[in-house]
């Protein structure tokens, strides 16, 4: 159950336009701060901070510090060269003296905030390495003038290092691609992050057979917290942690850690927070164990955070964690609804249109909350997931739960960002179906992330024996799967009316509708033509879409049809296609509890991963026309203590109006412990 975070660019944004011109002069909500590529950065805002006690403020002031200095992590972590690579980008930016209309110049400046996006020089989604658009000699002519104004600007970069990033940013072949999945690849020597160095994909996994032990109930996250790589030709695993890699910004993450300490709402607050520090201090895994748990059990803060090494999806064996932190408090409004569902966890598992052997007989600890985030940091900055289910380790969920939250403020900003953009005029295929989406997508986007988080990814269950990780490489594709569909049965259930969550029997046709056209159509303006969908969530939104469309097809429940040479899909019988994603659910869970391995890789190599070249072109186009960025991303407020005479903390400002290049270089001069 690795991997439970929601990709917010995954999350297609098609909303309202009857609610257009939505935004406020007053409220920057959904404003857009950049524009570049394929990125639009946003502004979020943190609605309810001010109304948080003294305490709660300086205790977010605090983590936000801790969650900024891990920065650099996250860039090591996504390729050897990003560190020094940003130092030369920036300095060449700020030294820059020419036109700022000049070809070359722009070109440069979309590239260094493609990889100020990226932290590093992949992409943020596909992995693939940014193209330059700037010449060679440009580039060469600027460093010289750079190293002329500014003879220090690069001396911490060693000497032999400036040929290979001049290589890395000009050479397509070198170091390609940060995370490769190919299938029948060696996936670690392909995959250009600095997670593994000089061992190959059979090493690494025979190191790991080596040292696991099948018969552990309680196994640590092996692999979660190092680099492997190989010394005096033996491999081994070097730790993050103090004294140990990154030392110096865990170093600085643990200083300010310790300045929140005072601040905990909880006696396990604060205990959680000692289990944190000591982890970073010892790199043990056991103790991260601690720490997770003693986390999961403490529901009762308003401030919450995460700050670690958490997902893996930047490992290709899904192993390492990525460095990334959120701190967070709680929407108490919106917080209802949530806890609305969870209260009713057991009454959704003992009704899942799944054999009952894989039901679990007891729904343990599904907490579920509904935050804004105060600030986002390293996997999780400026892309940003809208929904969070932690932690990753099965066996910790199994005996003491989960956390699972919606992220409200981000998810309202990309609704107030959507709003008028002409994504459903151009896609949704009457005025009834746009109408509905108009009303209820807000809503039910939003309670098909609580489903898929509070309950999805908890459901279910494995038969005694069968391996968590049996999977393997389709295991990510599948649990978002499971998590969706159970998301997408429930949606329709007349119970969500009942418990007052909806109003309207027929709302969750908006969702449905959004989800097929995106599974099926709109989430293609994501791929490069001739290219194969990847990513775990793409992939399980069109292993489902695609599915249903062939199983409904002798009913005509779904249609792709053509209007003025126009593909829309057509939904003609929503009650089948809810009858067809229970089947499918039931299906996905079968596999999961029995790890079927080769039915689950039947069912990815069949319906997620091929694209129709010709729709594929057709979705591009009309895409295109309409100018939206494929992604999004957030610059983050700017926190600053307000002090007395003398000194003490009276309150914390909150401003919102840093550019996006500006909180880039100010976070790599202020927050650059791996690079000062
Ligand atoms: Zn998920």
């Amino acid at each position: 159950m690795k991997k439970t975070i929601i990709a917010a660019a995954a999350c297609a944004v098609i909303t309202s336009s009857a609610m257009a011109n939505a935004l406020d002069p007053n409220n920057p909500s959904g404003t857009v701060v950049d524009r570049f590529a394929d990125i639009e950065v946003l502004r979020y805002t943190v609605p309810g901070f001010e109304k948080l006690s003294l305490d709660q403020k300086k205790f977010v002031y605090y983590l936000t510090e801790a969650a900024l200095a891990g920065r650099d992590i996250l860039w090591d972590q996504n390729g050897k060269y990003n560190l020094a690579l940003r130092q030369v980008l920036e300095g060449v930016y700020k030294n820059y003296k020419g036109s700022r209309k000049d070809k070359e110049f722009l070109a440069f400046e979309k590239y260094l905030k493609q990889v100020e996006f990226g932290n590093g020089v992949y992409h943020h989604y596909s992995t693939e390495k940014f193209v330059p658009e700037f010449s060679q000699k440009w580039y060469d002519a600027q460093l010289q003038s750079l190293q002329k104004a500014n003879p220090s600007a690069l001396s911490k970069i060693p000497a032999g290092e400036m040929a290979t990033l001049k290589r890395l940013i000009f050479d397509p072949s070198f170091l390609a691609k940060r995370v490769n999945q190919a299938d029948g690849e060696d996936l670690i020597m392909t995959s250009a992050n600095n997670m593994y160095e000089g061992v190959t994909q059979q090493e690494v996994e025979d190191y790991f057979a080596a040292i696991k032990n099948p018969e552990d109930p309680t196994p640590v996250s092996y692999g979660l917290n190092t680099k492997v790589t190989k010394i005096n030709g033996k491999v081994v695993e070097l730790p993050y942690k103090l004294g140990g890699l990154y030392s110096p910004a865990i170093e600085r993450i643990i200083f300010n850690l310790n300045k929140a300490l005072p601040y905990a709402e909880t006696e396990k607050q604060a205990a959680s927070i000692k289990a944190l520090i000591e982890y970073y201090t010892t790199g043990d895994l056991r103790t991260f164990d601690e720490y997770s748990i003693l986390w999961t059990e403490d529901t009762a803060p308003v401030v919450d955070f995460i700050n670690g090494f958490i997902e893996s999806y930047g490992d290709p064996l899904g192993m390492t964690g990525s460095w990334e932190s959120i701190v967070n408090f709680k929407n108490q409004e919106a917080s209802q609804r949530t806890e609305t569902i969870s209260a009713n966890a057991q009454w959704f598992e003992n009704n899942s249109p799944v054999d009952s052997r894989f039901r679990k007989p007891e729904v343990k600890g599904v907490s579920a909350k509904v935050i804004n985030a105060a600030i986002l940091a390293g996997d999780a900055y400026p892309s940003t997931p809208i929904g969070i289910n932690l932690p990753n380790a099965n066996w910790i969920r199994a005996s003491h739960g989960s956390k699972s939250v919606s992220i409200e403020n981000i998810t309202q900003a990309y609704d107030d960002a959507s709003h008028g953009n002409g994504f459903n005029e151009e896609f949704v295929i009457d005025e009834p179906t746009s109408q509905l989406m108009d009303k209820y997508l807000f809503i039910t986007d939003n309670l098909h992330t609580d489903l898929h988080e509070c309950l999805g990814h908890g459901s279910g269950r494995l038969l005694p024996g069968v391996d968590p990780d049996a999977l393997k490489a389709h295991g990510s594709t599948l649990e978002e799967t499971r998590a969706d569909l159970f998301a997408l049965y429930y949606l329709a259930d007349p119970r969500l009316v009942e418990l007052g969550l909806l109003d309207n029997p027929d709302a969750y046709q908006a969702e449905y509708y959004k989800y097929m056209l995106n599974g099926l159509m709109t989430q293609l303006m994501r791929i490069e033509p001739g290219k194969d969908v990847e990513e775990a969530h793409m992939r399980n939104r069109k292993l489902i879409a695609e599915w249903v469309l062939e199983k409904g097809a002798p009913q005509k429940v779904v249609e792709l049809v053509k209007r003025d040479g126009k593909t829309f899909v057509k939904i003609n019988d929503y009650r089948r296609l809810r009858e067809l994603f229970g089947q499918l659910l039931g299906e996905i869970q079968r596999i999961k509890s029995e790890g079927d391995y080769a039915a689950g890789a039947a069912l990815v190599e069949k319906y997620a991963v091929k694209v129709d070249p010709k729709l594929h072109r057709e979705v591009l186009d009309r895409y295109a026309k309409l100018d939206i960025a494929p992604y999004k991303g957030f610059v983050n407020p700017v926190y600053t203590p307000v002090t007395d005479a003398s000194g003490n903390i009276t309150d914390i400002s909150v401003d919102y109006t840093e550019g996006y290049l500006p909180q880039m270089f100010r976070y790599s001069e202020a927050y650059s412990p791996l690079t000062h």
